[in-house]
């Protein structure tokens, strides 16, 4: 089910680009314009780099992205709610 995606650095190109049209995507969160190829796909929503940032996180033990409303964990090690439950079995 979960597919492991790593992320994409970005290339800067020198080649004219002109995006076709279709191939635009709008960010959930800012509304900003980008081609989709710039855009990533998370949980079914096209996000900006800046707003996958700002928004987003990867698990620190599954590595998967989640929205920062579910970090279970803190900023030094975001946790999704899975994990942050297998860990607390752990210590307990
Ligand atoms: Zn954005
Ligand atoms: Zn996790």
């Amino acid at each position: 089910m979960s597919t492991a995606q790593k992320s994409t650095t970005t290339r800067k190109r020198k080649t004219k680009f002109i995006p076709a049209e279709g191939t635009t995507v709008t960010c959930y969160i800012c509304n900003k314009e980008m081609e989709k190829t710039e855009a990533t796909e998370f949980d079914g929503k096209f996000l900006c780099s800046d707003c996958l940032e700002d928004e987003t996180f990867i698990c620190s033990d599954c590595e998967e992205r989640e929205w920062n409303d579910d970090n279970a964990g803190d900023s030094e090690t975001p946790l999704c709610q899975s994990c942050y439950s297998v860990r607390n079995l752990k210590t307990l």
